[in-house]
């Protein structure tokens, strides 16, 4: 197959408007593509500059729910053209002109979006997609490097209870226990599992935040089974969390590392060790998915990363990150190593302010010991409890803007 790159400016060329009920008709085409349901493919009025061959090829195809909207992540070899043939009222209809592709199903069963069928119409291929409930408006966008297209499925409001409107009110928490399962995450000297003590110090937090706050925690894990990073995250979204607190233990080659750092969400890392740690709980990853074209190349969790909608509680997490540290380094008389920015891709999928803590390192002897004691598991547990607190009260005295520390 050969591969030719078009220019860059054709590329830009996007020419969903993304407005829904309101595509405009493709140009040199004068028949309306809101005639669907589905025209067969042949009967689309031939577009003047579409390629007769294939210019790329569709590489990979990303889905993430979101509380107000799915997004649907297209990454192809060069960067392409694409069209909203049709768009509702029971699916949409993407093109990507001279685009070729393997056919396939994806799932997504969001409650809003059923699934993603990937088929070929010559030298395209359509992205059909089906609604399970009113389909909303549709949002394109496109991005360099590696090419991609973003198309943001907008769930149709539905006021009700479930959405806040002017309610300042911290609500809810989602503490996110890491690894589970086949994935025990770091292992201490003497054999303690990252996974169990995580899980243990999230059931003690927990069990604080029912009883003193009021606000209400959900888990994404209670026991010891394996939930993929999307899931966790996802879960979240599906409550529409207001929160959501990722808790590992640490783990380092040299012995004596010590102490405790919290992390919120960033492509670039603040440095080689959090750079090297977040690659660490990156790696279940793998665990997810077959190894795909796309997710073998060392870029593609960077890659993702800006595709999610986490950059856009930078500061918020950043906050979180900050109050929770100070509470632990205040209360464990540990190493406070500070807060620090990297690309954990668990963080990633949170539409809420998201953090990670590392509460010590489970692979030096001396916190391995301590991390075993009940009584100190409590410590870090009050420690945790009392930022949330902290937080809580942050959050709720707003203006929100006060959440926005100018540094
Ligand atoms: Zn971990």
């Amino acid at each position: 197959m050969t591969l030719r790159r078009l220019p860059l400016v054709a590329a830009i060329v996007l020419m969903a408007s993304g407005l829904a009920g309101a595509e405009p008709p493709p140009p040199g085409a004068g028949s309306s593509p809101r005639a669907a349901p589905a025209k067969p493919p042949k009967a689309v009025a031939p577009d003047a500059v579409r390629p007769t061959t294939f210019t790329a090829t569709l590489t990979d195809v990303r889905v993430r729910s979101y509380p107000s909207f799915t997004r649907v992540v297209v990454e192809t070899t060069n960067p392409i053209r694409s069209r909203v043939d049709a768009n509702g009222p029971t699916a949409a209809r993407v093109r990507l002109i001279g685009v070729d592709s393997d056919i396939r199903v994806e799932p997504v069963h969001d409650g809003f979006i059923g699934e993603l069928r990937i088929d070929r119409a010559a030298t395209d291929t359509i992205i059909y997609v089906s609604f399970e409930g009113a389909a909303g408006e549709l949002k394109t966008k496109t991005l360099s490097d590696p090419p991609r297209l973003m198309l943001d499925f907008m769930r149709p409001l539905e006021p009700g209870p479930g959405r806040r409107e002017g309610d300042t009110r911290l609500r809810s928490i989602v503490l996110d226990a890491g690894h589970g399962g086949h994935d025990s995450g770091t292992r201490g000297p003497t054999g303690l599992f990252e996974k169990d003590l995580v899980l243990d110090v999230t059931r003690r937090v927990a069990k604080l935040v029912r009883e003193r706050l009021d606000v209400k925690v959900l888990l994404s894990r209670d026991d010891d089974r394996f939930v993929t990073l999307k899931d966790r995250t996802s879960y979240a979204n599906r409550e529409n969390a207001d929160l959501f607190v990722s808790i590992h233990a640490n783990g380092h080659r040299q012995a004596d590392s010590a102490g405790i750092e919290t992390y919120f969400l960033s492509s670039e890392a603040t440095d080689t060790a959090a750079r090297q740690l977040a690659a660490l709980e990156n790696n279940v990853v793998q665990f997810e998915r077959p190894v795909a074209a796309a997710s073998a190349r060392p870029d593609f969790l960077k890659t993702i990363l800006w595709d999610l909608a986490q950059s856009e509680f930078q500061v918020q997490s950043s906050r979180v990150a900050e109050i929770l540290l100070a509470s632990m380094t205040r209360a464990l008389r540990v190493p406070n190593r500070g807060v620090k920015q990297a690309g954990f891709y668990v963080l990633g999928g949170a539409a809420m302010p998201a953090v990670l803590i590392e509460i010590g390192f489970v692979t030096n002897p001396k916190e391995e010991r301590r991390l075993k004691e009940s009584g100190y598991r409590d410590e870090i547990a009050r420690a945790i409890f009392f930022g949330l607190a902290e937080y809580k009260r942050d959050y709720e005295q707003g203006p929100r803007g006060a959440l926005a520390p100018a540094r």
